[in-house]
């Protein structure tokens, strides 16, 4: 989610980090400290914040931000509060990969602006949300400045587990973990953003404890359409051409919806970049700026692309996502276990399929689709990972010894 989703008019700050009492707590006492007597002193210079995604690194990242920037420690409504909420004071910095990686030259920048005093206010922080990301070069880069901090600059960085991570940067960092944020917090979350108590259960239920999952679920009824496709999948597979047929709809739906979220940037980008060289300015031709510009352009358009690989990515890695849940259903019914289940509004699809197999082979299909999200995040081809996933949803196999 992004930090100006959530109306925050008068709400302390930490209130939009759900379902996290003890890292609020601590975060709240290390920003309270940190405006003491020798503050450089009481200040640790490098956070790690891990969590599942959506489970909130980011909004405690922001949380823990604001509050050390705040006079009031995050009263969410002065101007110190909202400038770090919409992303636009000059002492925080976000760091957003939209590549697959976090190079050393981008690093090295950052580490070089964070030796600066900071403009405003007592502390310069450097949020970097996908701190897993980094390359090693990156890694030893920032370590050097994490080693020998200047007595204003903060690191946070965020991670889904400290194993992601080089060993030398996790041991120099303070370590915050968040949990999963439990459906009833998540729910109680989005009723409070006025959505309807029944609706507000499901997509909390179906998102398992993804906050801004549950959020598009509930407020959007295109997402929504698009999960109930995806989880007829398990019951239309019959015959292998089903499969790739499947394999070939996953990633065209991937790709839409990637393109629907990026044109409009892209677009503005684009725009921004030839203003940059003159566009609109008097007496130069369109022709001319195209040539001047032709180097960046073609930079531009290659990070643009590294971006919507990304994003088919992720939204193939939430399909699969609700493909565990459904499966994960299916296995509790089969087992008989009396817990709670994901999909509320897929009780007899669940029955169905739990009826047709055996609980052998949804423990294969979970474990099909855990490779196929481990092979999504390391760079195989989205066509060769959702067919090979179909396949096996089809006819599981048990992987070979060794695998
Ligand atoms: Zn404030």
């Amino acid at each position: 989610m992004t930090s100006s989703e959530a109306s925050t008019d008068g709400a302390m700050i930490w209130d939009r980090v759900i379902g996290q009492p003890a890292v609020v707590a601590e975060l709240q006492q290390a920003a309270a400290a940190a405006v003491g007597s020798d503050p450089a002193h009481a200040m640790t210079h490098a956070w790690l914040i891990t969590g599942p995604p959506g489970s909130g690194r980011t909004t405690a990242a922001v949380a823990f931000a604001a509050s050390l920037l705040c006079s009031r420690q995050g009263c969410g409504a002065c101007r110190e509060c909202k400038s770090v909420l919409s992303s636009d004071h000059p002492d925080v910095e976000m760091v957003r990969s939209t590549t697959l990686s976090l190079g050393k030259d981008r690093t090295k920048q950052l580490v070089s602006q964070a030796a600066g005093a900071p403009v405003s206010g007592s502390w310069r922080i450097f949020i970097v949300e996908d701190a897993d990301r980094m390359t090693e070069a990156a890694a030893n880069t920032l370590l050097k400045s994490i080693e020998e901090p200047t007595g204003q600059m903060v690191w946070v960085l965020c991670a889904p587990s400290p194993e992601d991570l080089l060993p030398t940067i996790r041991s120099r960092t303070r370590h915050i973990a968040l949990r999963v944020p439990s459906a009833e917090s998540v729910a109680e979350l989005l009723t409070t953003e006025e959505v309807d108590p029944a609706m507000a259960a499901f997509a909390a239920h179906a998102a398992q404890g993804h906050i801004g999952r549950a959020r598009a679920l509930a407020q959007d009824e295109e997402v929504r359409n698009r999960r109930a496709e995806v989880l007829r999948l398990p019951r239309q597979l019959a015959a292998i051409t089903d499969a790739y047929e499947a394999a070939a709809d996953l990633k065209r739906n991937a790709e839409a919806s990637a393109k629907r979220r990026s044109q409009e940037l892209d677009e503005k980008e684009n725009a921004e970049l030839l203003e940059v060289y003159g566009s609109g300015a008097e007496g130069v031709s369109t022709a001319k700026v195209r040539s001047l510009a032709k180097r960046a352009l073609s930079d531009l358009a290659k990070r643009q692309a590294q971006r919507a690989s990304r994003s088919v990515r992720d939204e193939l890695d939430r399909n699969f996502l609700d493909l565990l849940g459904f499966y994960r259903d299916v296995l509790m019914t089969q087992s008989g276990a009396n817990t709670e289940p994901i999909n509320l509004d897929l009780a007899a699809a669940v029955e169905q399929i739990a009826q047709r197999g055996e609980i052998s082979e949804t423990m294969m299909r979970i474990e099909a689709l855990t490779v196929a999200r481990a092979q999504l995040s390391s760079n195989v081809p989205p066509q060769l990972v959702c067919e090979a996933l179909m396949v096996q949803l089809l006819h599981p196999v048990r992987p070979l010894a060794g695998h």
